[in-house]
């Protein structure tokens, strides 16, 4: 199973596609050591995220805990402050650590609302890299603003020895946003395929398989239904700050339950598990994120291998591009059925005074998510 924590809602961005930054959590709410110290070993991908993690003052003791109770630990950051990565990674230099870069100087500080933050991040991961860290990266969220620039991205982070995960635009109780929506959904699925094509030019078979998470990436954008059905609750599960449970991070329909006042067998067990479990076998969300998606390609019998379906598309087209024939996207993909969207303007906070308001005593699941309705369609 892989796991996420959202360790924080504190976050020093002020991206315009996620608004956590906008809800910070108290320090003291935050889900505790003694907490995450209940979580059973086993774990396959075990993320520290947020919020910006680098802002817990306890995230080294943190990695220390998890280390040895997943098989990679990884660090989702905004890259604002490396130098707080800089023991961790002296320490555990294999763990896998991704800084957020939204395309060029000019177009991430905007998305992002970072001043400096390209030249901050991009020296950083070096420094981190000049450190002994092996698995670095970028990681980059696809929308109308920066798809553009997505294959110069990606041929950017290869030139510099580090990875290139991408996402998209998703509404999602984690990111306090319902309405992020594409402006143009066929033109930024196109330059989806540029990257697709250069990922499966490359000699990294990982990077094969980050192909067909694109592939994924365009049907999500066109609001098509998922490449593969979600196993969310079963193959993996989210713990907000507040030590809540859940299912995804998309519904806050899907408790699963309470670290601080459960044990994690007692969670798995629960009726509320197994009431969200049931819900997402009905889900109709197009969401695809890379825990989601990750998790769906894996092979149910080798958790290791991937799902035939994948192997075999990635396999074809590897082998098409290889031969330097083009891959037709027009045959895997229907273009001539996108989902209608409303235009929602989405406006960069660069340069604004946009101070964060703390609510203390956020008891309830609605005081905490107040938006209550995430739908990806
Ligand atoms: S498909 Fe449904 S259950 Fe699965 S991650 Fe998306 S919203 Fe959650």
């Amino acid at each position: 199973m892989d796991l996420t924590i959202i360790s924080t809602f504190r976050c020093n961005s002020r991206c315009q596609m996620c608004y956590i930054w906008k809800n910070p959590t108290d320090p003291k709410e935050e889900v505790t050591l003694e907490t995450l110290a209940k979580l059973p070993a086993g774990f396959d991908n075990l993320n520290i995220s947020g919020g910006e993690p680098t802002l817990r003052k306890d995230l080294a003791d943190m990695v220390d805990l998890l280390h040895p109770k997943a098989r990679i630990i990884e660090i989702s950051s905004n890259g604002l402050h490396p130098e707080r990565l800089l023991p961790i990674i002296k320490k555990h230099p294999k763990i896998k650590v991704r800084f957020s870069l939204e395309g060029d100087a000019t177009t991430s500080d905007c998305i992002r609302g970072e001043k400096d933050g390209y030249a901050t991040k991009v020296a950083g991961l070096r420094m981190l890299q000049e450190a002994g860290g092996q698995d670095l990266g970028f990681a980059f969220v696809i929308q109308d603003e920066n798809v553009a620039q997505l294959v110069r991205t990606y041929e950017l982070a290869r030139s510099m020895g580090f990875e290139l995960a991408t996402s998209t635009l998703h509404n999602a109780w984690q990111f306090y946003k319902n309405d992020n929506y594409f402006y143009e959904r066929v033109a930024v699925a196109r330059q989806v395929e540029g990257l697709i094509t250069a990922m499966l030019k490359s000699n990294k078979p990982k990077n094969w398989f980050r192909a067909y998470l694109n592939l994924g990436l365009i049907e999500k954008i066109l609001g098509h239904p998922r490449l593969i059905r979600c196993s969310a609750g079963t193959d993996f599960a989210f713990i907000d700050p507040w030590s809540d449970v859940w299912a995804c991070n998309v519904r806050s329909d899907l408790p699963l339950g309470n670290l601080a006042r459960q044990s994690w067998s007692e969670i798995m067990a629960s009726d509320a598990a197994k009431n969200s479990v049931a819900k997402v076998h009905a889900c109709q969300q197009n969401c695809w994120m890379v825990t989601t998606a990750r998790t769906a390609m894996r092979s149910t019998l080798v958790p290791q291998a991937p799902k035939m379906g994948p192997l075999i598309w990635v396999l074809k087209n590897k082998l098409k591009v290889e031969l330097g024939r083009a891959i037709c996207f027009d045959q895997y993909i229907d273009y001539s059925n996108v989902a209608p969207t409303p235009r929602v303007q989405r406006t960069s906070f660069l340069n604004e005074k946009q101070k964060a308001r703390l609510v203390r005593g956020r008891e309830t699941v609605d005081a905490r998510y107040p938006l209550k309705e995430f739908m990806n369609n």
